[in-house]
């Protein structure tokens, strides 16, 4: 193992887009939804919408067409692929949803890539309808964090998975993001790991306003092929200091052809979801 942990946003991060707006945006549903967006919280809407896709004779395969068109840079594949390769843990935190995020996954083969994915849980109901529900389920206890979304905060998985790492020995996490709600995250990152905002994206701005805050190194990124060098590079940076794992050092460049690699899922995803086809 590389004695690293990547975690990965997903929506504008590894995805070019909001998969939420993508769906929504391209079943011809925009305008309803901005209409309810100031009624109720995003996570909740989302349900409602797949609600009102469902009584419009959408289809959960109407909806699986629109995920496997979502734009994605090769770059961020290919990064994807080489930190998978080199031995690094990846794992996603997203307020998108466990539907979507597998749907697209799989169909650009990065489903195995992951060890674990953090998101509002969702299932296909008898009816055929999507229901997607909140991560943290803010009806029985809020979250209590003043600067995340009532559904998720992202600081308190990455908490999580520190305290799950902290057995073992120097391990790093590097943390990719863009929105406002990897800002939290970013906090509560040690000295030691990497953060890695896109570029004038919220997270990136809100880190500009005062950077002392983050005690982690912090490497901006614009699109995937500045993500995938940046990546690669602190990845190389850490196996070589790391010296422990030459050997896969030495092999590992932007530029090493990756051979294909299939494992079984790995067991700490939370449980079985029913999956789009
Ligand atoms: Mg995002
Ligand atoms: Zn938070």
């Amino acid at each position: 193992m590389a004695g690293i942990v990547v975690v990965f946003d997903f929506d504008k991060t590894i995805i070019d887009v909001d998969s939420d707006n993508w769906v929504v945006d391209q079943l011809g549903f925009t305008d309803l939804f901005n209409q309810l967006l100031p009624t109720m919280p995003w996570n909740s809407l989302m349900d409602r919408m797949m609600k009102e896709i469902h009584a419009q004779g959408k289809t959960v395969e109407d909806i699986t067409e629109v995920l496997q068109r979502t734009p994605i840079h090769p770059g961020i594949i290919a990064a994807i692929k080489s930190a998978h390769a080199s031995g690094c843990d990846m794992r996603i935190v997203s307020d998108a949803n466990v539907l979507f995020i597998e749907t697209i996954l799989k169909h650009v083969g990065l489903r195995e890539c992951f060890s674990e994915i953090n998101t509002n849980p969702g299932y296909v109901d008898e009816q055929g309808r999507l229901r997607i529900f909140p991560y943290h389920d803010f009806t029985i206890t809020p979250h209590g964090c003043t600067i995340c979304p009532p559904n998720m905060c992202k600081g308190m998985i990455i908490k999580r998975i520190q305290a799950s790492i902290s057995a073992e020995p120097k391990k790093k996490i590097i943390y990719v993001g863009d929105g406002s709600n990897d800002y939290c995250p970013s906090l509560k990152l040690a000295e030691g790991d990497y953060v890695m905002p896109r570029k004038n994206f919220p997270c990136w701005s809100l880190i500009c306003e005062n950077p002392t805050l983050i005690k982690a190194e912090i490497h901006g990124w614009s699109d995937g092929d500045e993500f995938e060098h940046i990546l690669v590079r602190i990845i190389n940076t850490n196996l070589m200091e790391g010296n422990s794992n030459s050997a896969t050092a030495l092999l590992f460049s932007p530029d090493y052809k990756l051979p294909t690699i299939s494992i079984a899922a790995h067991e700490a995803f939370p449980r079985p979801l029913p999956v789009l086809q």
